[in-house]
This record gives C-alpha cells, sequence and structure tokens, in this order.
C-alpha cells in the first residue's frame, strides 16, 4: 500500500470527523471500529456472492451458516475457549442473563450461589438470584461506594457453593479485576459485558462467562454464553423452553430466530480483532495505554480531578472521576461536547463523569480528551 494510501488510513481510524463523526464515549451501545461500520454499510445492500441484505437473509440460509460459523470460530479462536466449553448466543441482554444462570445453576439446589458484589450490575444479578435459590453474599463494596475489590481473604465463600458471581468490570463504578479470584473447584460464573474481548482471559477457570456485545463486541441484540459443557447437566426441566440453556446448545444458538444482523457484527468485530489488531494480547496493551493517558492526567491534576476506584482496581475501560463540584462537572460535559467529545457524564445513580474508551475508541479520540481535561484544568474549569 503506497504511504499516502496508509496514512490516510491511520488517519481515518482516529474516526473523529470521518461522516460527520464525534468521539463517542457512551457506555454502551457504543463506538464500533470504522472498518466494521464500513464493510457493514459496503454490504449493507447485497452480500457478496448471496445477492441479499444481511438484513433479509434466513436464519436457516447457507449465507448465514456461513456467519454463525464464521463468528464462532472468531470468537473461539481469539478467546481460545476449549473444547470443554460450549458458545451460546441468546437475546435478553446481560440483564437477561441475571436470571437465565441461577434458573439453570442453581434452581432447586441447597447450596447457595456465592455473590461478590463490587458495584451496581453485581447487585443486581444478585437481585434476580435471590428469586431462584439461596444466595449468599461474599463480599460487598458499598461501603466504601465501590471503589475497589476483595482480596482473596476477604472472600467469605460458602463451604459448597452452586457457582461464585463476580462482574469482571463494573461498568458504573469504573472498578475492574486484573485476575480471577481464588475460588477452588467452586464454578465461577463471570458478567464480563464490558470487557469482553478487551484482553485475553483464560476460560478454562470459568464456569461460564456472559456478556451483552454492545459495549465491546459490537451492537445490542445478541449476548455471547460460554458454559462449561458439564454445567448444561443441572438445567431442570421447569425451566421454559428458551430459558434453557440446553435448548441453546443443542439447536447450536438457533432454536428460533437469532438476532441475525448482532450475529454479523459481532463476527466482523472478531475479525477487526484478530487481523486489524492482531489479537486479544495487542488489545490489552492498546487499552492499557489509552486507560494510562486519562489516569495520568487525574493523577497529576493535584485533586482537580479525582478518580473514583483506587488506583489498583481502576478499570481500563469505563474512566471514573469527579471534578471539585457539580456545575464545574456541568460545565465539562457541556464544553466537551463543543468539541466533539460527547456522552462524558456519569451514570445517574453515581454522577461525576464517566469516559468509556472501549476497544474501538481509538487513542486519538482519548488524547483529545486528555488535552481537553488539561485546558480545562489550566483555564481554571
Ligand atoms: C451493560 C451491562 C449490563 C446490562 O446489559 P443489557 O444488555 O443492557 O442487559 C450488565 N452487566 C454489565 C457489567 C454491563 O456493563
Amino acid at each position: 500500500m503506497p504511504q499516502s494510501e496508509l496514512t490516510a488510513r491511520r488517519r481515518e481510524s482516529g474516526a473523529a470527523d470521518v461522516g460527520g463523526r464525534v468521539f463517542n464515549f457512551s457506555p454502551g451501545p457504543a463506538v464500533l471500529p470504522l472498518e466494521v461500520l464500513r464493510e457493514a454499510q459496503e454490504h449493507l445492500l447485497s452480500l457478496p456472492g448471496v445477492g441479499i441484505s444481511v438484513l433479509e437473509i434466513s436464519h436457516r440460509s447457507p449465507a448465514f451458516d456461513r456467519i454463525l460459523a464464521d463468528t464462532l470460530s472468531g470468537l473461539k479462536s481469539l478467546l481460545a475457549v476449549p473444547d470443554t466449553h460450549d458458545i451460546l448466543f441468546v437475546q435478553g441482554g446481560a440483564s437477561l442473563q441475571f436470571s437465565m444462570v441461577p434458573m439453570n445453576l442453581l434452581r432447586g439446589r441447597k447450596e447457595p450461589a456465592d455473590f461478590v458484589v463490587s458495584g451496581t450490575w453485581g447487585g443486581l444479578a444478585l437481585k434476580e438470584a435471590r428469586r431462584e435459590g439461596p444466595v449468599h453474599v461474599a463480599w460487598d463494596g458499598e461501603s466504601n461506594k465501590y471503589d475497589r475489590l476483595p482480596s482473596d481473604e476477604e472472600l467469605k465463600l460458602s463451604e459448597a457453593s452452586s457457582f461464585v458471581h463476580i462482574t469482571s468490570n463494573e461498568t458504573i463504578q469504573g472498578v475492574q479485576w486484573r485476575r480471577e479470584p481464588a475460588v477452588g473447584d467452586r464454578p465461577l460464573v463471570c458478567d464480563c459485558s464490558s470487557d469482553f474481548l478487551s484482553r485475553p482471559i483464560d476460560v478454562s477457570r470459568y464456569g461460564l462467562i456472559y456478556a451483552c456485545a454492545q459495549k465491546n463486541a459490537g451492537i445490542a441484540g445478541v449476548t455471547a454464553v460460554i458454559i462449561r459443557k458439564d454445567l448444561l447437566s443441572r438445567s431442570g426441566d421447569t425451566l421454559p423452553t428458551m430459558l434453557d440453556y440446553r435448548t441453546h446448545a443443542k439447536n447450536e444458538s438457533r432454536a428460533n430466530t437469532p438476532p441475525v444482523f448482532a450475529v454479523y457484527i459481532l463476527g466482523l468485530v472478531c475479525r477487526w480483532l484478530s487481523g486489524t489488531i492482531g489479537g486479544l494480547s495487542r488489545m490489552e496493551e492498546i487499552n492499557r495505554e489509552k486507560a494510562s493517558l486519562l489516569y495520568d492526567v487525574i493523577d497529576r491534576s493535584a485533586g482537580f480531578y479525582s478518580g473514583h476506584a483506587r488506583p489498583e482496581f481502576r478499570s481500563a475501560m469505563n474512566v471514573t472521576f469527579r471534578l471539585p463540584d457539580e456545575n464545574l462537572e456541568k460545565r465539562f460535559v457541556a464544553e466537551a461536547a463543543k468539541r466533539k467529545l460527547v456522552d462524558l457524564k456519569g451514570h445517574r445513580s453515581v454522577g461525576g463523569i464517566r469516559a468509556s474508551i472501549y476497544n474501538a475508541m481509538p487513542r486519538e479520540g482519548v488524547e483529545a480528551l486528555r488535552d481537553f481535561m488539561l485546558e480545562f484544568q489550566r483555564a481554571g474549569g
């Protein structure tokens, strides 16, 4: 490729200004790789060799057979999913998994499910599990406003538990696990919604991983569930058919009409991650670098910006911080938007600022935000 074209492509990866685009710091649905949007746009009228849009094809067609197989193999190879685990695509978002997980893995059992409540999402998962069976809170970070995660010594796990539930990245508070907690041979269940595909994970350590796609991996409509096959036998026969993991496993995620377009986009994102990015280890490096650009500004601001999470638990995905007062925060959000840095307002339940810098947020966007933060502080807010 000639140098000029390379430069042009690289510039385009910055995303702002292409087609009037801004830098989108939304927590989800969130920014997608420009390359994925371009490909979807190019093939929207007609898939090559098919002559039909992906929006129109039958989920039983050979064209969709290929899309589904590509998406599955893309995920399998990116995450090195072992043969002990099945990958399922379901609908209803991560929120439905708050119910499906305990319906399938807890209903009718005596051993409680242990929950590590590290933020808003972990709390919501616990609330739904209570409806299905005995639960036990192994740790709750509420007294510290969810600014940290527990050490292994702090975790109060049950002697025998049906599973242990964690949230790998708390999207609202901005705290992220760097390693799995020690849970012995209890099945570890993880809501990975907001850091899925942002870094490698050792899938063999998990009984079940679930993640909605619209944060890091694609668009709303599809949720990936990666389940250790032996756990499929726990589901009882009282479950509604579509809420039983076995239904999705037996029918290769096509028991009914799957979200065809969302599966297609997830497949394109997988291809972007393995091809353009070069895999999840590289993605993790890029994400860490992006996050440190912002955390450095926070740490050097002499308290003008105060980060919510304690440094060891800071999320590489959602950078949460406060300014000296709420008026300044409002002005910060408004002035940033004038510079095409949008959706920086923190979640309504916690306030402050949240910059979501998922996989597809280009480094240029984070640099633009960093420069704005420095300038905003210099100007005295
Ligand atoms: C966004 C999010 C959810 C909810 O996802 P839906 O698809 O909207 O149900 C759950 N858990 C975490 C960690 C999230 O970030």
